[in-house]
């Protein structure tokens, strides 16, 4: 029999009336003939209610008993929903994290899922009941309830699905889908039919926060179909899946950071270790840094510049000039007046003339670009805050996201088996651990920086208008701020087209009066790339601290979701390679 996993976030479940709604969804569901589980979050803000009133009694209430008491949010919400399905006339259980057997490790708070056991579900299910599980708790070794984490309901519901091998889990929300870019910033945002994970992963940490990313990484992991859609309609939502809406555009989404500040260390040695320095203290603060880009240094010496969130901004001051201090950095500067566009698409990865098109939209715009980072499915720029929503809007025409895309190729392929049930059971021990699914090193590529280019509108267009227009295909772009309204850009090649490329180069310095052009005929790319990037951020320092403890100068750094690059001289490459194979052995999926 088919079964599904349905989950209910607080907004669904905030009063009775809305109870009895989303009751009523799974007995649908079970009449159509599948074995129903559903996960629910606390009603409404109970969990807000319920941390405002720890705080009253204490400023620094111990872990335990703050899981101990968010746990009971859930708990009444079960409670109620199996009665609602009671007294539609069906037959529902309703279950803690502890009775259906979730296993987490002891991080109170934000624990993270172990094992979970399905017997008892199942036992459940083959006797016809609804199963109404508690989102967002377990227990650990000893018995004591933890919880996973702000909206870890979500991460509840794919994980059983996952273990119970459903065929679609079904997140209920107050949004009806996922859109192009948040349609509360612009209405021509359309809602997509279908997204795959490292779209969505992306786009989540990219402020389009959908759902808890953590659930994203373990959709992907056991290949669990997600449908995300309203609880208020029957409208079909937006499926999350592996294969994208439509393969053959580059780019599916787009989105807007406003509240980021950037930070710039002028002139540090342009030696090993560097990177390491400055993001482990910042990493030891907690810090989450975003958008690192570190350009290839002119004179021995190197700009790195990164992003952070603004609230942060004083306190990663503190952690930089410390580093910046010991470095001997020529000195630190930063900006709060900065948002952040990013453009996401799977299908870049396989497309050029991609960063051309919104850095030529940008510029018609009058937008300057401050900052630029790409990945393979991401293309982010830097620009003033009180542009951020012009730029968004100038990229989101320029790929014509409001638009049905031309053809929706059929439905996704069905997803790769697990396996059978004890051996994902088996899986799931660690579950939620860093997987590293792949070390490369791409020894193809060569590097090009242009030095002290004008800060104005329409360079980085017209740079990659050339450099296309001689038939080069663009790998990794960095480009960071300057000083002295000059930046640096920096991006690799095939170094077959080298020489081309280094002419088409030179030719442009010189027209839009810029500094030197320097470059390496040979460079090597390294790779990190998995599953768990995102809520593991000691990725990219675990790399820096291989790569500096091997003598390897890191030229040019850029870091997503599922994949951190950096890269080194082409001399270094092999070697590169080998110690991260040592720096990651315990992880590798
Ligand atoms: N009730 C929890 C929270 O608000 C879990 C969830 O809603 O997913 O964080
Ligand atoms: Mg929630």
């Amino acid at each position: 029999m088919p079964l599904i996993v349905q989950k209910f976030g607080g907004t669904s479940v905030a009063d009775s009336g809305k109870i009895l709604a989303a009751a009523r969804k799974a007995i649908l569901a079970r009449q159509a003939g599948n074995q129903v589980v559903v996960v629910v979050s606390a009603m409404g803000h109970q969990t807000d209610e319920l941390i405002a009133l720890a705080r009253q009694i204490s400023d620094h209430p111990p872990a335990r008993e703050m899981d101990m008491l968010l746990s009971t949010g859930e708990q009444v919400s079960v409670a109620l929903m199996a009665m609602a399905i009671h007294s539609l006339g069906c037959q529902a259980v309703s279950m803690t994290g502890a009775q259906i057997g979730i296993r987490t490790d002891s991080t109170h708070t934000k624990a993270r899922i172990h094992s979970i056991s399905t017997e008892r579900l199942r036992k459940a299910l083959e006797e016809g009941q609804i199963v109404i599980a508690a989102g967002f708790q377990g227990i650990d070794e000893q018995a004591n309830i933890t919880t996973l984490g702000r909206g870890g309901s979500d991460t509840t519901a794919v994980a059983l699905a996952a273990v119970l091998k459903a065929d679609i889990c079904e997140i209920f929300t107050d949004v009806d889908g996922i859109y192009t870019t948040d349609p509360r910033l612009l209405p021509e945002a359309r809602k997509v039919s279908r997204i795959s994970y490292d779209e969505m992963l992306e786009l989540a940490s990219l402020g389009a926060g959908v759902m808890h990313s953590r659930s994203i990484e373990f959709a992907k992991k056991f290949h669990v179909p997600i449908h995300v859609r309203s609880s208020f309609s029957d409208v079909p939502g937006s499926l999350i899946v592996a294969v994208p809406e439509a393969p053959s555009l580059p780019v599916c989404g787009a989105t807007l950071v406003k509240n980021e500040a950037r930070v710039t260390l002028l002139g540090v040695p342009d030696r090993p270790g560097t990177s390491l320095a400055i993001f482990s203290r910042i990493a030891a603060r907690h810090i989450a840094v975003d958008m690192i880009v570190q350009n290839v240094g002119s004179d021995g010496r190197a700009d790195i510049s990164f992003t952070v969130v603004r609230d942060e901004l004083p306190y990663t001051l503190q952690a930089v000039s410390q580093a910046a201090a010991e470095l001997g950095a020529e000195g630190v500067t930063h900006d709060e007046e900065v948002a952040k566009v990013s453009v996401v698409g799977l299908g870049m990865a396989t497309q050029t003339g991609v960063a051309r098109r919104m850095f030529r939209a940008l510029a018609d715009a009058n937008v300057n670009i401050q900052m630029i980072t790409t990945s393979e499915i991401k293309i982010s720029v830097l620009v003033s805050r009180d542009q951020g929503l012009t730029a968004l809007r100038t990229v989101h025409r320029a790929f014509a996201l409001h638009e049905p895309p031309p053809v929706v190729e059929a439905a996704a392929a069905p997803a790769p088996s697990n396996g059978d049930a004890r051996a994902v059971v088996a899986r799931l021990h660690g579950m939620e651990d860093l997987a590293i699914s792949e070390l490369a090193l791409d020894e193809s590529q060569a590097r090009l920086t242009i030095n002290g280019i004008p800060d104005v509108p329409g360079v980085a267009a017209r740079v990659f208008q050339e450099i296309a227009e001689a038939g080069i295909f663009v790998d990794m772009i960095v480009q960071s701020t300057g000083r002295a309204g000059k930046a640096n850009l920096s991006f690799t090649v095939p170094q077959a087209v080298f020489p081309q490329a280094l002419e088409a180069t030179r030719r442009l310095a010189e027209m839009l009066s810029c500094g030197s052009v320097t470059s390496s005929p040979r460079v090597a790319k390294l790779s990190v790339s998995g599953i768990g990037m995102r809520s593991h951020t000691d990725v990219a320092i675990r790399m820096f601290r291989a790569l500096a403890e091997a003598g390897i100068n890191v030229e040019m750094i850029n870091t997503s979701e599922v994949r951190v690059n950096v890269v080194v001289d082409g001399a270094a490459g092999q070697q590169g390679l080998c110690v991260l194979e040592q720096a990651f052995a315990d992880v590798r999926a």
